[in-house]
């Protein structure tokens, strides 16, 4: 599967990359281009 959805309420800027935990499993998300959100490393998802 490489289709993932973020949770809209969810979605929140980083300081690089918006991120939001995809709703169908759960991992955190980061979005890549229009539209695209591809799994998210771990470094990404932590608040700094
Ligand atoms: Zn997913």
């Amino acid at each position: 599967m490489n289709r993932h959805r973020p949770v809209r309420t969810e979605i929140r800027w980083n300081g690089a990359h918006y991120v939001a935990s995809c709703q169908n499993c759960g991992q955190p998300l980061r979005r890549v281009g229009k539209g695209r959100w591809r799994e998210a490393p771990p470094d990404e998802s932590a608040p700094a």
